[in-house]
C-alpha cells in the first residue's frame, strides 16, 4: 500500500522495506509487523500507528517513552543484563530524528525493534505466568525509581476515583438515558463503598505514598513472555507510563490477572478472584520490588486490588449511565454487564481479604 511506503521511508531502519501485516491482539492501536530485507536476511519491526483520539499528548506520550526506555537501557547495561535488546523496548529514530513520525494525515506512527521469540499471553493458564509478569512489571518500576525528571502528565487525573465517584453521581441526578432505574443495585453497591475512594489520593497528597513512575496497563500480556524459558522478557505498551502510585499497577494486576472470565461475562458464578493467582503475584512482584517499597505502600497491595477493580466498575457504570459514549459496545447493556463483573470480583476480594492480607505480610 503507497502509504506504508511513504511511512516505511520515514524511519531509519536498514535494509530494503519488504511489506507489512496486521500483529497481535492490542485493542488500543494499529499494530503492525514490518518486514526488511537486510543483505538477504529478513528483519522483522513493530510498527504502530497511535491512537490519537484516546492520547490527546502524543508528542508528550512519545518524549515519556523515550526517556523512559532509554533509562531502562542505561540500567541494564550497567547490570551487565544479557541480550538488552530484548530486555527493552528499542525505538527507530524517523528520518528527521524524531522517536515518531506525523504523516500528511495527522496520524502519528512510530517503529519499535521486534522482539523475536517472546509472546504476549492474553488469558493466564498457570501461577507461574502470574509470578513472571509482576516479577517483570516490579523490575520495571524499580529501574524507574530512580528517574529525576518528572515525566509528562499525559492522561491527567488518570486514576482519581474520588472524581470517577464524583462524576457517578452527577450521571444519576441526570439520568439522561431512563436507565438509573434499571440498576438500583449497582448504584447502592458503589455509594456502600465511598469511603474506599479516598484512600490513596490522601495518602499521596500527604505525602505517605511516593509518586513514582508507573505503567498504569499492567495487564498479563503486556509482558513478552519467553517461548523457550518463559520468562518475563519484556514489559511493552509503554503509552500511558506516567507519575503515580505503584499501588494502581499492582491493583490492576490482580484486578485483570486473577480471573479467567471474559470481562463482559453473565455468568457471575465464573467470577471470583483466584487467591492462588493473587499469591503468584505477591511473590513475584515483591521479588522485585520489595526494595523500593515503603511500608504504607506494602501494607495496601492487596487493598490496591479492590480499590482499582472498583474504580473501573463505576466507569463502566458511568458510561452505562450516559448512553455508552465512552467504551465501545456491541449489544445492549454490555457496559452493565462490564460493571457487574468488575463488582463482582470486587466481592470476591472483600471476601477473601483476610487471606489476601496475610500472604502479603507472609513474604516479609
Ligand atoms: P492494548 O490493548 O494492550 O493497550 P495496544 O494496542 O496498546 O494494546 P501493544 O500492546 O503496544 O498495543 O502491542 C500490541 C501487540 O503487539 C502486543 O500485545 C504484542 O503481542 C505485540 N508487540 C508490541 N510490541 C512488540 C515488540 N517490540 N516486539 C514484538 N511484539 C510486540
Ligand atoms: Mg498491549
Ligand atoms: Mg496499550
Amino acid at each position: 500500500m503507497e502509504q506504508f511506503n511513504e511511512i516505511a521511508s520515514a524511519f531509519e531502519c536498514p535494509g530494503t522495506y519488504l511489506g507489512e501485516e496486521p500483529y497481535g491482539s492490542g485493542h488500543i492501536n494499529d499494530t503492525y509487523k514490518v518486514y526488511y530485507d537486510v543483505d538477504g536476511e529478513e528483519v522483522h519491526y513493530i510498527r504502530q500507528r497511535i491512537n490519537h483520539k484516546i492520547f490527546k499528548d502524543v508528542p508528550g506520550l512519545m518524549e515519556n517513552i523515550g526517556r523512559v526506555t532509554r533509562h531502562q537501557r542505561k540500567k541494564f547495561e550497567e547490570a551487565g543484563a544479557d541480550q538488552v535488546d530484548r530486555r527493552v523496548l528499542t525505538l527507530i529514530p524517523s528520518v528527521d530524528g524524531k522517536d515518531f513520525y506525523q504523516d500528511a494525515k495527522g496520524n502519528f506512527w512510530r517503529t519499535y525493534v521486534f522482539i523475536e521469540g517472546a509472546v504476549g499471553i492474553d488469558v493466564i493458564e498457570h501461577t507461574g505466568q502470574a509470578y513472571k509478569s509482576a516479577k517483570a512489571f516490579g523490575g520495571f518500576q524499580c529501574q524507574l525509581a530512580d528517574m529525576d525528571d518528572r515525566l509528562n502528565d499525559t492522561i491527567p487525573n488518570f486514576h482519581h476515583t474520588r472524581s470517577r465517584y464524583d462524576t457517578l453521581m452527577q450521571a444519576i441526578e441526570e439520568d439522561a438515558h431512563g436507565r438509573v432505574a434499571n440498576v438500583q443495585a449497582e448504584i447502592a453497591f458503589a455509594k456502600e463503598r465511598e469511603a474506599i475512594v479516598d484512600v490513596v489520593i490522601d495518602l499521596m497528597a500527604a505525602g505517605g505514598i511516593p509518586e513514582r513512575v508507573t505503567h498504569n496497563d499492567t495487564k498479563l500480556n503486556n509482558v513478552l513472555m519467553d517461548c523457550e524459558t518463559d520468562e518475563g522478557m519484556c514489559v511493552i505498551d509503554l503509552d500511558t507510563v506516567m507519575p503515580g502510585s505503584v499501588l494502581y499497577d499492582f491493583g490492576d494486576m490482580i484486578r485483570t490477572t486473577t480471573n479467567q472470565a471474559a470481562e463482559d461475562e453473565r455468568d457471575l458464578s465464573k467470577v471470583e478472584m483466584n487467591i492462588d493467582y493473587f499469591e503468584a503475584l505477591v511473590k513475584g512482584y515483591l521479588e522485585t520490588a520489595s526494595g523500593f517499597l515503603v511500608p504504607k505502600e506494602r501494607e495496601l497491595l492487596a487493598f490496591s486490588g479492590k480499590l482499582i477493580t472498583f474504580e473501573i466498575g463505576l466507569r463502566f457504570l458511568i458510561d452505562y449511565l450516559q448512553g455508552d459514549t465512552y467504551f465501545k459496545t456491541r449489544r445492549e447493556g454490555q457496559n452493565i454487564d462490564r460493571c457487574r463483573k468488575q463488582f463482582k470480583m470486587v466481592q470476591s476480594m472483600e471476601r477473601q481479604m483476610d487471606q489476601m492480607q496475610r500472604i502479603v505480610e507472609g513474604f516479609q
